[in-house]
């Protein structure tokens, strides 16, 4: 049974939550009309008016006189108690201050205007036979967006022109002016549509997924399978059961360029696309999606991670595609996990989780294990597609000229590739042309100004870039450190360099790069993607970008530049990464009806997480990676957290972090044990360092809570600022 929503009457005292930073709702009175609970708001603050919600009946220990009414209700469903609820436990496991955590969920443009009618221009249906290079990009932006239709300051401005070009062009009939109300609805998805005819395996599986959502509730499914298993296959079949019992769906995907992919899917699936929520989209489409979703009028949603805090009206499914890549973990504002916060939203809702991955994370794996999660395994790739024959290359035993990275072994490889009008992928996860510049007359290298990283030669581009803060500065010919000309070398290997190689070794090869870096928007990426795709190069070299999920048919090698990259450095985490990048990158090879092969170049093939990338046995390597965390005591065995401290002045960060590890009292209450401080594990960003200091607790104890308490001692001074990061990346 559903309770009747809470409703005040005007003049009745409501406690208001905003997105200004107090730590508690502040009290208004409830306007003309009245307002239900979870109302947006728009409230008066100081000589401002911000936007809130309403959150609960106000506490009324502040002078009833001078409290002011609610300014005016938002034209937009309230806030569900599950959303609520949800923001609380989310801010509770993040220590995250409410008002940040609203913001999360009321990122949308104009929020609260009212629908109304106004013009929008798509394409038309005459093709002016000559166009100057304003209008043609004015066509071309339609095109792009197929079918959809923008305003006209929308389509402007993505166009590079002035709004007179586009008027021009109605005149023409080449663009079509109409009005529209404020908010599209979406196309309606069709679950009853026919569906591809599933294996045995897939169809047992989405049987059980199916039969998840028909019984309500919450539930958790890690859908474990090799690249190319058919889990997209299997995990739209539980989208279709969420449509079908008339609840919607999530689909969070790690990168933005696998959204065309996936939106091509969907409407082959379902007959209509799905709504999209990501930083490519446009600020009308975001209002739209974030409006419809709410009426429950979008039913499919397909996005990246903050599209969990979108006001849904009945989720019953959220999929988590590639549940293990760590652009879930948000490390900026709000730190956070979308995949744990997925998981928390399903089990306050009732609703289900699917975790996709061929190479879970160990949390999840750990979780499975445990039996906390259902497991569900596909074990061999769809069709004739087997998966690669996976090779060390001994890179000791390798005659390599100074300045060359592949070597003699792989080369022959890609050359019968070629001759088979195959393609090849050579895979190295760095972007730019040499990691390191180096001045030959005073051995110093090239640093950024503002953070502890160095510059990266660019050549494209022909400027030096911080890939920690973005920072490009033109290429210098003489050594910033000494002043010396012409002395500057590049050192190591990036995409581009082995770009170059490739080229000189294969003079014949169409070499394409792919590197995020390289693409203006992820449209051009998409497009670059799909044309190579369809054959439109012979050896793609690529960063870590093309290990994710993209499909080529053609391709049936891959090598791996450097496999040991991963594995140097500290973190423990690191050779589950390695393990997970290899053999995703792996799997981009021989996915049609043509055998793969990967070739992994290593100067280590006899370390144990080379031998389990090549032999295979991956529960082998679970165990073994479970049992070291499990005797370091470290997540998901045992509970950890970072406090990262920031400011201009070294000295005084390190002061503060001093100064909270000595005042761990309400730690050890707890027997949690605080490590540092120490430089962060980026110790410089922006002009400011960065110390964490890492708190280790026991599994199951109250953490957020004694952190919480150690933490509100400490007032912080001048510039410095405190972050606390749950469940960290890096340990
Ligand atoms: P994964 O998500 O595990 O990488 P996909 O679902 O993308 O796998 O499947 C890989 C390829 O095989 C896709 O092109 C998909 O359309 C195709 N495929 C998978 N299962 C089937 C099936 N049962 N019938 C037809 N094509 C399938
Ligand atoms: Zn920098």
């Amino acid at each position: 049974m559903v309770e009747p929503p809470t409703f005040y009457p005007e003049g009745a005292l409501v406690g208001v939550l905003t997105t200004q930073p107090l730590d508690r709702p502040l009290d208004y009175k409830a306007p003309e009309g009245g307002c239900f609970l979870g109302a947006f708001v728009e409230v008066p603050l100081g000589p401002r008016r911000v936007l809130g919600v309403v959150w609960g009946p106000g506490r009324g220990d502040f002078d009833l006189a001078k409290v002011r009414p609610v300014t005016r209700v938002l034209d937009a469903a309230p806030m569900r108690e599950e959303m609520r609820v949800f923001l609380r436990r989310a801010a509770d496991y993040t220590l995250t201050p409410m008002p940040a955590m609203l913001r999360l969920a009321t990122r949308a443009p104009g929020l609260g205007d009212s629908p109304s009618m106004r013009k929008v221009y798509r394409l038309g249906d005459r093709a002016p036979d000559r166009l100057t290079e304003a209008r043609t990009r004015v066509l071309e932006v339609l095109r792009d967006y197929g079918g959809l239709a923008f305003t006209l300051s929308e389509l402007a401005e993505m166009a590079g022109v002035t709004s007179s070009v586009v008027k021009g062009l109605v005149k023409l009939g080449a663009v079509a002016e109409e009005d529209s109300p404020r908010d599209m609805p979406f196309p309606l998805l069709d679950p009853e549509l026919p569906g591809k005819a599933l294996t045995e395996d897939q169809a047992a599986a989405a049987e059980v997924l199916r039969a998840g959502l028909r019984a309500g509730g919450y539930g958790t499914t890690l859908l474990k399978g090799v690249t190319g298993s058919g889990k997209t296959e299997v995990y739209l079949e539980a989208v279709a059961e969420a449509l079908r019992v008339g609840r919607q769906a999530l689909v969070l995907l790690p990168e933005i360029a696998l959204t065309a992919e996936f939106t091509k899917r969907v409407e082959a699936r379902f007959g209509a696309r799905a709504a999209e929520w990501h930083s490519g989209v446009t600020m009308t489409e975001r209002r739209r999606t974030w409006r419809m979703v709410g009426e429950g009028a979008a039913q499919l949603v397909v996005g990246a991670r903050s599209a969990l805090f979108l006001p849904f009206r009945d989720l019953g499914l959220i999929v988590v595609d590639e549940e293990h890549d760590t652009s879930y973990k948000q490390e900026d504002g709000v730190l956070y996990n979308a995949r744990d916060m997925a998981v928390l939203r399903a089990s306050i809702l009732g609703a289900q989780v699917v975790l996709a991955s061929a190479t879970p994370s160990l949390e999840t794996w750990a979780n499975a294990e445990a039996g906390k999660y259902r497991r569900l395994e596909l074990t061999s790739r769809f069709g004739e597609a087997v998966l690669p024959a996976m090779t060390a290359i001994d890179m000791r035993a390798e005659q390599l000229e100074a300045g060359r990275w592949v070597s003699p072994t792989l080369r022959r490889a890609v050359q019968a590739r070629l001759e088979k009008g195959e393609q090849a992928l050579l895979f190295i996860n760095r972007r730019g042309y040499a990691p390191v510049t180096l001045c030959r007359a005073c051995g110093q290298q090239i640093g950024c100004d503002h953070c502890d990283a160095r510059m990266v030669e660019h050549r494209f581009l022909k400027r030096l870039m911080c890939h920690q803060c973005g920072e490009t500065k033109p290429m210098p010919t003489v050594c910033p450190s000494c002043g010396v000309e012409g002395r500057l070398a590049p050192v190591g290997p990036g995409v581009e360099r082995l770009a170059e190689e490739a080229a000189a070794v294969f003079p014949e090869a169409r070499v394409a790069v792919l590197s995020s870096d390289l693409f203006g928007s992820a449209r051009a990426l998409k497009a670059r993607i799909e044309e190579i795709a369809a054959g439109g190069a012979d050896i793609v070299i690529g960063t870590q970008l093309v290990a994710k999920g993209h499909n080529f048919p053609l391709l049936t090698l891959v090598g791996v530049i450097d496999a040991d990259l991963g594995l140097q450095g500290s973190d423990l985490r690191a050779a589950e990464r390695t393990f997970q990048l290899m053999r995703q990158v792996s799997g981009r090879a021989g996915r049609a009806d043509r055998a793969g092969e990967a070739m992994l170049q290593t100067h280590q093939p006899e370390h144990p997480v080379i031998r389990a990338i090549l032999g295979g046995d991956e529960e082998a390597f679970w165990r073994a990676e479970a049992r070291e965390r499990e005797q370091a005591g470290v997540p998901p065995y045992g509970r950890m957290a970072g406090i990262i401290l920031s400011g201009t002045d070294v000295a005084q960060v390190f002061d503060l972090g001093n100064a909270l590890a000595r005042a761990d009292g309400p730690l050890r209450q707890i027997g949690a044990r605080v490590f540092g401080p120490a430089p962060a594990p980026i110790a410089r960003v922006r002009g400011r360092h960065r110390v964490r200091l890492l708190v280790k607790a026991a599994k199951g104890s109250p953490l957020q809570d004694a952190l919480a308490r150690w933490i509100a001692s400490f007032r912080l001074k001048g510039d410095l600022r405190l972050a606390v990061d749950i469940d960290p990346q890096t340990f």
